[in-house]
């Protein structure tokens, strides 16, 4: 396993609850203003002014959202602040801090946590955020960590996902489908593995699929691209569960139909390669892989000029009055009905 890779184990009896809490949250240094009171006292304080708040929760287990024995702990802990800065970033705010609470079995040593919190580190360094509290507490098997993020934005600037109008372009960020091949290609590699313990995977030709799965970034970049262009997205969400679930949501409750074009969804040339190798469809992978976390929004027509040409995102089909329901056109120029196939679909 994993957890078990560091010669050194420290007992987490040796360090205590409260020592471990300051152990693991001592290089955390607070880079936001609105970071009034960090970890240390019974709440944290924050103060946006007349900026509004935008808060979200995910919660992962191991055994269900993730596998030790190909996941690395450090990727773990930077995946668990990404999944839930990806939904301040749909709202098109900046997050701003995180709450982390863990509960772990005594099969981990205070060496694992570390890890854990050095990928946590990295992606609050990276990301700007402020870790400012949690909860820490034992579990009687297994690894569980919940993450809530919080985030900032002016009240005009937050974009929900009812706000799509008949015309509007549907835009993409990024390429679609790669994490969710990435973890086909771990999970075969976990099984090889099982069977046969000396064999040394090449993954050198997987490379990008496997760091989407295990390391993805969540979109900040996009929402101060939009800033900059002067782009105000009228519905916008991110894509955890697949392309086709994630636009049924927002024409469902923008009251509206769409037109998605097969040809037109960006997608990675390692993943074509994988797809065929795997024998499955790139355009269902695409449409009903998860964990992308890319941003999926809907914008004006008269703002096409804006992004147009844009390496980081790709028009992908238009919005349609209700009646006529939410079609993909396929490369033949047929109009299927788009299902809603998260994930789970495929296991
Ligand atoms: P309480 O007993 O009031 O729940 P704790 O002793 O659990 O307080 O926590 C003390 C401080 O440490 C609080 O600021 C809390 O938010 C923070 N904290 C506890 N666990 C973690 C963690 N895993 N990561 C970050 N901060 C934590
Ligand atoms: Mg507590």
């Amino acid at each position: 396993m994993l957890e078990d890779k560091n010669t050194h184990r420290t007992h987490l009896s040796e360090l205590g609850e409260f020592g471990l809490i300051d152990h693991l949250t001592k290089d955390f240094p607070i880079v936001n203003p609105s970071t009034l009171k960090g970890v240390g006292d019974d709440g944290a304080i924050i103060d946006f002014g007349d900026q509004k708040a935008v808060i979200s929760s995910d919660l992962l287990i191991e055994g269900v959202h993730f596998n030790l024995s190909y996941v690395p702990l450090k990727h773990l802990g930077y995946k668990s602040i990404m999944v839930n800065l990806s939904d301040i970033y749909a709202m098109n705010a900046i997050a701003t801090q995180v709450v982390v609470s863990i509960a772990v079995s005594n099969r981990f040593p205070v060496e694992a946590l570390e890890e854990l919190y050095e990928g946590i580190r990295l992606a609050c360094d990276i990301y700007k955020v402020d870790l400012v509290g949690g909860d820490t507490t034992s579990s009687t098997r297994g690894l569980i960590i919940s993450v809530t993020a919080i985030g900032m934005a002016p009240q005009e600037k937050i974009v929900y996902r009812n706000g799509a109008k008949e015309n509007d372009l549907i835009v993409v960020s990024g390429d679609l489908g790669s994490a969710y091949m990435g973890l086909q290609v771990l999970e075969r590699e976990n099984e090889v593995f099982k069977v046969n313990p000396n064999m040394q995977p090449d993954l050198e030709s997987y490379q990008y699929l496997i760091e989407r799965q295990l390391k993805p970034e969540a979109r900040k970049d996009i929402v101060l691209l939009l800033d900059k262009l002067g782009v105000q997205p009228t519905a916008m969400m991110d894509i955890s569960d697949g392309l086709s679930s994630e636009l049924l949501h927002i024409c469902k409750q923008s009251h509206v139909g769409c037109r998605l074009v097969e040809e037109k969804i960006p997608l990675d040339p390692t993943l074509i390669n994988a797809c065929e190798e795997f024998t499955l469809s790139s355009t269902m992978v695409a449409l009903s892989g998860g964990e992308d976390y890319e941003l999926l929004f809907t914008i004006a027509p008269s703002d096409y000029d804006k992004i147009k040409g844009n390496p980081n995102l790709s028009v992908i089909g238009y919005i349609t009055e209700p009646a006529q329901g939410c079609n993909l056109i396929t490369r033949a120029n047929e109009a299927i009905p788009l299902k809603a196939r998260g994930w789970n679909a495929f296991r």
